[in-house]
């Protein structure tokens, strides 16, 4: 009889493929899965029972801006309470490192941190400084456009890079990606990015192919009026460097656009059709939530003031009647508020649930800790899904909820030996009620846990346990 850690018996094991459950045992030794099925054969030190539970994989989230979260707030309750045990960070071209950057930093770079908080000149302090201090979960990191653009030609943000400045740019990539980094970033739709060609991102994007596996992910130049150009450029982008892509929180935002997502995914399924390995992350919620900029404004139905650094007593209220309290323009009424964070009811809910239902979507929060009141996303996303999508409003079956949460997104940022309950791989896990698992943050209370999430294991050690952390830090830096 051979020794392991623990047993679980009774639970509905999902593996993550999108196949059917089985009812079947899991056995876990130090940090990977060492059998599954019949598990009588093993003399296991812990045996747990998950009868009328959902066993999965812990989820893959996608698109995160956790990059600082996990070395302030080591335990990461907004994601471990949500069975997240690996998060994608370093997206929408910001990312912590590489960049050490001095004096103030233009949007949307203080959603992620403070200046003195870019200390990191190459991805390999960052990835010591984890190991050193490691969080609850894991993280894999991308490198972001906007962090080379601000660290290379800090003076001329809003011209195209020359050859000079992609030549550094290029350098800077490469030794991220050699320091650890599993892909590149864009925020194309952001001032510090903005004036980027198409031409500086392909030559950028062309480094990537010298690295198995290496990824393009992309807030693309637009996802309002122009986000079928958007579209375009960016499949343009991964064609031309030859690099798989991802389109980041896939949305067609404003009233103008409502519908839209037929044509995007259209697109989509053409590129991916010829060969194209394109994907995209999106998040169950019809608002976003970024910098409060004007060119945000136009096109919502309504924006939410999250917080204002000048006017705080603005937190919380609609941007339409501060601005009629101030009798000015919107436009000016941003200004007054900057710097400043915002929440934009923007979406249609049939373009959310096409979107979402689409084979190639996966789950991705795109939640924002550093916020006093972040977008529900934050906490709320996975629970979200398998609670109102499947649950409620049965959009898709489980299975299909935790292959987008799990399997698609290991396999689309290539995360070795995760994503599915198979034998050999790491122990991250999650067991979950599913017919209590629900979200319970709102945009008025969006720091709260979810129900219905009981056990959550990374790397095989218990991480969250009937609604609280355990401390355990098991949480490893992914790289290819
Ligand atoms: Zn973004």
């Amino acid at each position: 009889m051979a020794n392991c850690d623990f047993i679980i018996s009774g639970a509905r094991v999902i593996d993550g493929s999108g196949g059917n459950s089985r009812h079947v045992e899991v056995a876990v030794e130090r940090e990977r899965i060492v059998d599954i099925g019949d598990c009588s054969h093993w003399r296991a030190d812990a045996h747990i029972d998950a009868s009328g539970m959902v066993l999965a994989p812990g989820f893959v989230d996608a698109h995160t801006h956790d990059d600082l979260e996990l070395l302030k707030s080591p335990l990461v309750t907004c994601k471990l309470s949500q069975g997240v045990t690996s998060v994608i960070a370093g997206n929408c071209g910001i990312s912590l490192a590489p960049l050490a950057a001095v004096g103030e930093m233009p949007p949307p770079f203080p959603l992620l941190g403070e200046t003195r908080e870019f200390q990191f000149p190459t991805v390999e302090p960052y990835r010591n400084k984890l190991k050193a201090s490691p969080a609850s979960i894991n993280l894999a990191l991308l490198a972001g456009h906007s962090s080379l653009r601000l660290g290379t030609m800090p003076d001329r943000l809003e011209q195209a890079a020359d050859a000079e400045a992609i030549g550094l740019m290029q350098e800077a990539l490469r030794l991220a990606l050699q320091q650890g980094c599993i892909g590149l970033s864009t925020g194309l739709d952001y001032p510090p990015a903005e004036a980027a060609s198409t031409d500086e991102v392909v030559q950028l994007a062309g480094v990537l192919r010298e690295f198995d596996d290496a990824v393009y992910a992309t807030h693309m130049r637009d996802e309002g009026d122009h986000v079928i150009e958007a579209v375009a450029e960016t499949l343009e982008i991964g064609a031309r460097a030859q690099v798989p892509t991802i389109i980041s929180h896939h949305k067609c935002a404003g009233t103008n656009n409502y519908g839209r997502s037929r044509e995007t995914l259209q697109m989509i399924d053409r590129a991916r059709a010829a060969g194209q390995p394109v994907g995209f992350d999106v998040y169950p919620y019809t608002a976003s939530s970024t910098s409060l900029l004007p060119q945000f404004v136009r096109g919502a139905a309504s924006v939410l003031v999250a917080e204002s650094e000048p006017h705080p007593e603005c937190n919380g209220r609609m941007l339409d009647r501060i601005a009629a309290d101030w009798r000015c323009s919107l436009d000016e009424a941003c200004e007054r508020l900057y710097p400043a964070a915002a929440i934009y009811f923007e979406m249609d809910d049939d373009d959310l649930e096409r979107i979402m239902a689409h084979p190639a979507a996966m789950i991705g929060s795109d939640g924002i800790a550093s916020m006093q009141t972040p977008h529900p996303r934050l906490w709320g996303t996975f629970p979200r899904v398998l609670g109102h999508y499947v649950r409620e409003k049965k959009l898709f079956q489980l299975e299909t909820a935790v292959h987008k949460m799990s399997a698609l997104p290991a396999r689309r940022f290539a995360l070795r030996d995760r994503g599915s309950i198979t034998i050999g791989n790491y122990a991250d896990l999650v067991l979950f009620d599913p017919d209590t698992i629900i979200d319970r943050a709102t945009f008025e209370q969006p720091k709260q846990t979810s129900t219905g999430i009981v056990s959550v294991w990374v790397n095989g050690k218990l991480s969250w346990h009937e609604g609280a952390a355990t401390g355990a830090r098991n949480g490893q830096f992914l790289t290819h």
